[in-house]
């Protein structure tokens, strides 16, 4: 089984509609959404509903107000002032609470418990393309490292239990925990890059953290024509590091009308752009075939 994660130095380089549109090509595979923070695969997938369950992750401090005895220690010790006074009943903010524990660890009445936290969902839905596992974080949450760990984990285990070839994910955008716990384990991150200077500079981070974890990294330059010359420095930046340059693709408006219509691009009738991505998939395929590096 391969392991495909499509990523991005940052948003709005074009990931999740190119990601979609694989998700159509590809074939014997599960998609995962591990863009947790800012899903939107599912927009253009449209899943039926299908497991649901609960995401934990960390604790929230709250009290028992039958055990406390109102002697205010918890709101004078709590660093990120999440302890509430209304008269003399005390309670905590979770919106405010970091989960510090100092309050649980000092009270003297053992009035503060601390459950953990139910940060959102996650979901393995049906969809047109086939399974899609993915998660709906709660606002404001952002705990996301785990979650992406948890997907990952249920993509591997359908995927094994159906027979399939092939993981394909949306990643996290940046360099962070999210986007690390996105490519652990993959064979291939396919990096969805824009030629501007803060495109460019994105690129090399995630070039960088590939480099660091030996995952093999094949680059898309999107909307090349915008700037060709930049396009070219992204070029020569991949040849010297020995990043392989997968496509690179014109802005077109028939991403947007693919968008509108609640589609992605390959479902529409065949273009230039079109067979273009057709060709990036199947280089992908014969990319992420290699394995991993050794
Ligand atoms: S420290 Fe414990 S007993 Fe004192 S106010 Fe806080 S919760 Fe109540
Ligand atoms: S767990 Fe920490 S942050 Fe939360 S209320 Fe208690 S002291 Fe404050």
């Amino acid at each position: 089984m391969r392991e495909v994660v499509v990523i991005s130095g940052k948003g709005g380089t074009g990931k999740t509609s190119l990601t979609g549109a694989f998700a159509h090509l590809a074939s014997n595979k599960i998609v995962c959404d591990l863009d947790v923070d800012a899903p939107d695969l599912h927009l253009l997938l449209r899943p039926q509903a299908g497991r649901t369950e609960e995401f934990f992750s960390g604790h929230v401090a709250q009290i028992d107000n039958r055990q406390c005895t109102g002697c205010g220690l918890c709101a004078s010790m709590c660093r990120y002032d999440a302890v509430r006074v209304d008269g003399n009943t005390y309670s905590i903010d979770p919106l405010r609470c970091e989960g510090c524990r100092v309050c649980v660890a000092f009270c003297p009445a053992g009035a503060v418990l601390f459950p953990e936290k139910h940060c959102g969902h996650w979901h393995i839905s049906s969809t047109r393309f086939g399974r899609l596992v993915h998660a709906r974080l709660f606002p404001g949450e952002a705990n996301s490292g785990r979650l992406v760990s948890v997907l990952k984990q249920q993509a591997r285990q359908l995927a094994k239990s159906e027979g399939k070839e092939l993981i394909l994910s949306d990643g996290a955008p940046g360099i962070g925990c999210p986007v690390i716990s996105s490519l652990s384990g993959a064979d291939l991150a396919v990096a969805v890059t824009e030629p501007t200077p803060s495109g460019r500079h994105d690129l090399e981070r995630v070039a960088e953290l590939c480099g660091h974890f030996r995952i093999r990294l094949g680059v898309i330059i999107n909307k090349f024509d915008l700037n060709p010359e930049g396009a070219d420095g992204i070029e020569e930046f991949c040849r010297s590091k020995g990043h392989e340059v997968i496509a690179r693709l014109a802005h077109d408006q028939i991403v947007t009308k693919a968008m509108v219509a609640g589609l992605v691009v390959t479902e529409l009738p065949e273009t230039d752009f079109t067979r273009e991505v057709r060709k990036t998939w199947a280089r992908i395929e014969e990319l992420a075939a290699r394995g991993k590096k050794s």
